[in-house]
């Protein structure tokens, strides 16, 4: 027994009668379908049977088995039932996958190249090319070839075959892997090969292709695209973001990209301004902060990130060979430095008794910090630290 494959024929087919032969738990089969199952790296049809929503097809030994969302009262063996396509999702795939016969065949006759691997995914389809790195020029010239092949309306030919003796008389692409009921897709002077997909009847259905990306994959270059309606999403997304970012530099799509690089030469001056400033003024801190200063520099800050400390640190071990010791309540953080000259070893010192107080840290013999949960222990610490010089 075996389910006559209506989409093999028509693909334009959207609604259809066909006789339920059986139901077992929510899975249907039927005489005929126009419902094309899941197969090649592409999913399955969707649609309604009768009242019931089929969201599933696959095929197992010739026959079609439809899943439903739920058995509904109509769905009875024996019963005359319509099938109703869901067209917009049929639609997409016809034009992604015919989008990877047409790519695939130009690798194949223009370059020597076979496809290794196909998977029209729900927002962007791949192939992969038996080549290990497509240099940019070749993914641009084959986008140009795909489309090339769209814009001529070539027909899309399906040929029913019987042995595959006959397949193997045809320029085929790819080996057979089937020996009866062989499917062959020709678009003529592009692509043939074996498939059992529903197709559209002209490569200008596909409408267009995009190549969005090409990387290497295990030794491969794995192609990225979209084609038809996916094509214009795409394009419509990257505009409203092109128009986006035109507003925001006071751009057009010509100069966007200069004008961007001159926003962030103007980011990257300001930066560096911002950090000469700083260092300015931790050395105008430093200097306050030494004045006095006999056996040790201390000092406690409400406000300072780790940085802060950081870059006043060294800025006051560029003045002095006292042991400096920095703290902040802001960052709950002790920071131990100096030039150098000291036999004050920072690192050690946090070693040794940051982990008594909850503390986290580490450094060398001339800077090292510890982080603690809270002020009070963090100032037990540094009473500690002080005791030790
Ligand atoms: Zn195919």
């Amino acid at each position: 027994m075996m389910t006559e494959k209506l989409f093999q024929t028509n693909s334009y087919l959207k609604t259809c009668s066909a006789v339920i032969e059986s139901v077992e738990g929510n899975k249907v089969v039927l005489d005929r379908t126009i419902f094309a199952p899941e197969a090649g790296g592409q999913g399955s049809d969707t649609g309604f049977i009768g009242q019931a929503r089929m969201v599933h097809a696959e095929e197992k030994d010739g026959l079609v088995i439809h899943e439903l969302e739920e058995v509904t009262s109509d769905i009875k063996v024996g019963a005359e039932i319509e099938m109703t396509l869901d067209w917009d999702n049929r639609f997409d795939h016809m034009q992604n996958h015919l989008g990877e016969h047409i790519l695939s065949g130009i690798l194949f006759n223009k370059y020597g190249i076979s496809n290794k691997g196909f998977h029209l995914g729900t927002d962007i389809s791949t192939l992969d090319a038996d080549m290990k790195k497509m240099p940019d020029e070749m993914v641009e010239e084959l986008e140009l070839e795909a489309n090339r092949a769209v814009f001529s309306g070539l027909p899309v030919e399906i040929k029913l075959i019987e042995s595959k003796e006959e397949a193997e008389s045809l320029p085929l692409r790819k080996a057979l892997k089937v020996d009866e009921d062989i499917s062959v897709v020709t678009i003529p002077g592009v692509d043939c090969v074996a498939c059992c997909c529903p197709q559209p009847a002209d490569t200008s259905q596909v409408g267009i292709i995009k190549i969005i990306k090409a990387e290497n994959y295990k030794g491969m270059t794995r192609i990225y695209f979209k084609c038809g309606m996916r094509a214009l999403e795409d394009f419509r997304l990257k505009h409203k973001i092109v128009t986006t970012l035109n507003k925001k530099y006071s751009s057009e799509d010509e100069n966007l990209l200069e004008n961007i690089k001159i926003q962030e030469n103007k980011f990257n001056d300001v930066r560096r301004d911002l950090n000469t400033m700083k260092v300015k003024f931790a050395q105008i801190e430093a200097a306050a902060l030494l004045e006095g200063a006999e056996k040790v520099v201390a000092r406690e800050y409400e406000d300072y990130t780790l940085d802060d400390l950081k870059m006043l640190g060294k800025q006051a071990s560029e003045m002095t060979d006292l042991p400096i010791i920095l703290s902040s309540t802001k960052v709950n953080t002790v920071l131990l430095t100096h030039s150098g000259q000291s036999s004050l070893r920072c690192g050690a010192v946090v070693k040794e008794f940051a982990s008594g107080f909850g503390g986290k840290g580490g450094g060398s013999d001339s800077l090292a910090q510890a982080l603690f949960k809270d002020p009070e222990v963090m100032r037990n610490f540094v009473q500690i630290a002080l005791a030790s010089i």
